[in-house]
């Protein structure tokens, strides 16, 4: 029971919705030693700092028609560049694939598909994380939850680009780029440990009815981005950016 707990509070990172994955089955292969199958935010202090690792490798890997923008992709890169100490840089690197026609997907599909397209762990003082933009859509999404993407692993995440680009076609909605790069963001500042998931908060402001988000307002952490109205609200005036409080636990554990 308690792993059960645990393991539902490392998968409650989805972005649009809190999406527990108690379905995991746990069958996957990937190869340990070099770190990459740790839990989430077990690697922050690695990604914010440099005292492990100097240099970040992202390996963005897209389903064929679902590559993310460009805009998307250099509103992520300035967001790891303002946040990270890694001073033999950033590289991030994307290739498309084909399509794994496993959609919908759980996390343990998602988790098999790593062990497929995944090239690139960990090496020396450089760290690697790994994304996946899928061509379907989280298999518990319904009318009123939507999950866009969840961080499952220390170095890894999903992002569901064909919920995205539904959500965009909303005339109401915000622009693909800007649900793209606040996606990437917000997960991949789970990956960082945000909200106190392996980053230790320096003052209290974890969500107590959403783990692992702020109660900051406006906060790209904040639990309400998950929901449809709430993604309308936090991303009105572009990619929503993280509070204060959350960069000065970032920088207490080694970021910028
Ligand atoms: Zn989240
Ligand atoms: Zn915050």
């Amino acid at each position: 029971m308690q792993i059960t707990k645990f393991l539902s509070i490392l998968f409650f990172v989805s972005f649009l919705v809190v999406g527990c994955s108690d379905d995991d089955e746990n069958n996957f292969v990937l190869d340990t030693e070099t770190g990459n199958t740790k839990a989430l935010g077990t690697s922050a202090n690695d990604l914010l700092s440099d005292t492990n690792f100097r240099g970040l490798t992202v390996e963005i890997i897209s389903v064929e028609g679902f590559a993310p923008t460009t805009t998307a992709i250099n509103s992520f890169r300035n967001f790891l560049e303002d946040r990270l100490n890694k001073p033999d840089g950033i590289t991030i690197n994307q290739r498309t694939v084909p399509s794994s026609g496993l959609a919908p997907f759980n996390i343990s599909k998602i988790r098999q598909i790593e062990t497929v397209e995944r090239t690139l762990f960990n090496e020396g003082d450089e760290i690697t994380v790994y994304i996946y933009f899928a061509d379907g859509s989280n298999e518990t999404d319904n009318n009123s939850k939507v999950i866009l993407g969840s961080a499952y692993l220390n170095t890894s995440i999903v992002i569901y680009e064909k919920t995205l680009r539904e959500l965009s076609s909303n005339p109401l909605a915000p622009m693909l780029s800007t649900i793209e790069a606040a996606t990437l963001n917000h997960e991949f500042s789970h990956l960082l440990g945000l909200v106190n998931i392996g980053t230790p908060l320096q003052s209290p402001h974890e969500d107590s009815l959403s783990l692992g988000h702020c109660s900051s307002e406006n906060c790209l952490m904040r639990a309400a981005i998950e929901f449809e109205s709430g993604m309308m609200d936090l991303m009105g005036n572009g990619v929503p950016t993280l509070c204060p409080i959350c960069l000065a636990d970032l920088r207490a554990n080694g970021g910028k």
